[in-house]
């Protein structure tokens, strides 16, 4: 069965965070593409209507709101819930890299809380009001948009790197208080992937000449698409996958499995 022929979200409503751009674009037009009723959720009306106008099927809306106001993210929560009767997956995917790489020597402070309050708290915000609603509701899907910056050091800044982590460990924490109440909860951890959150990476590549470099410490010798780690967001979020808790998946093309050894 092909991608498009499968629908493993009819009747569905499910929460994008992130979803104007990258991975939480291509999400979204996965979900509704398998049937879903997508809530996208970023910070700009214009660039979440962009993205709605490329989704296929219907019901579908977006909210403009930054994941840091816990105040509205509750009521946007709620009201969804009160409207379609239920949420059925929420994915925890905005985030923000926090500029360029510091050492701890060098840390800006007022960069970490940044980072710390939209990757962490944003992802926290929603975990507990949806989860409230899936509790009730004895079913439900979440999965995170982790990195392997969180799994070790060596892509991203300390801020993003343990802000990454922090997710890691809320999705196993998570899953444990949520498992009785038959709700997953699992995170992704993407490589690199070309997204907005990445250009300078790749501006900076293709400035210097260094295109070939990137994805050269990832066993496959590339860099990730977005819809590659769609397909893994929307396997951990469906049915296929319903006996996975608690994990915190590489999508990484190997780069976490290998040594990286120099040369
Ligand atoms: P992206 O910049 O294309 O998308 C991130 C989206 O999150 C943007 O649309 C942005 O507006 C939104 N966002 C940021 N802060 C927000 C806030 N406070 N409130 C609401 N929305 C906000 O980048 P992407 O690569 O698609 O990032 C998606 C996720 O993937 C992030 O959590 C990121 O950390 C993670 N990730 C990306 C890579 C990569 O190589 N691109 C690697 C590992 C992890």
């Amino acid at each position: 069965m092909t991608a498009a022929m499968m629908k493993r979200f009819e009747n569905r409503t499910v929460i994008v965070t992130g979803a104007a751009s990258g991975i939480g674009r291509a999400s979204a037009i996965r979900f509704a593409q398998e049937g879903a009723r997508v809530v996208l959720v970023d910070r700009e009306q214009s660039a979440l209507q962009a993205v709605l106008n490329e989704l296929s099927g219907s019901g579908h809306e977006i909210a403009a709101l930054d994941v840091r106001d816990e105040p509205n993210v509750t009521a946007l929560v709620d009201r969804v819930a009160a409207d379609h009767g239920a949420i059925h997956v929420l994915c925890n995917n905005a985030g923000i890299a926090g500029g360029d790489y510091a050492p701890v020597t060098d840390n800006d402070l007022d960069t970490w809380r940044d980072v710390v309050d939209v990757n962490l708290f944003g992802t926290m915000h929603f975990t507990r009001a949806v989860s409230r609603h899936m509790r009730d509701a004895g079913a439900g899907a979440i999965v995170n948009t982790a990195s392997v910056a969180g799994v070790r050091s060596g892509a991203g800044g300390n801020a993003y790197s343990a802000s990454k982590a922090a997710v890691i460990n809320l999705t196993q924490t998570s899953a444990c208080d949520l498992g009785q109440y038959n709700v997953r909860v699992n995170a992704v951890c993407p490589g690199l992937v070309k997204t907005g959150m990445t250009k300078p990476v790749f501006d900076y590549a293709e400035a210097n000449d260094k295109t070939h470099k990137l994805g050269t410490r990832c066993e496959l010798r590339r860099y990730g698409r977005p819809e590659e780690l769609a397909a893994a967001i929307t396997f951990l979020a469906s049915d296929d996958a319903s006996f996975i808790t608690g994990q915190a998946l590489p999508v990484d093309g190997g780069n976490t499995a290998s040594l990286n050894m120099p040369g």
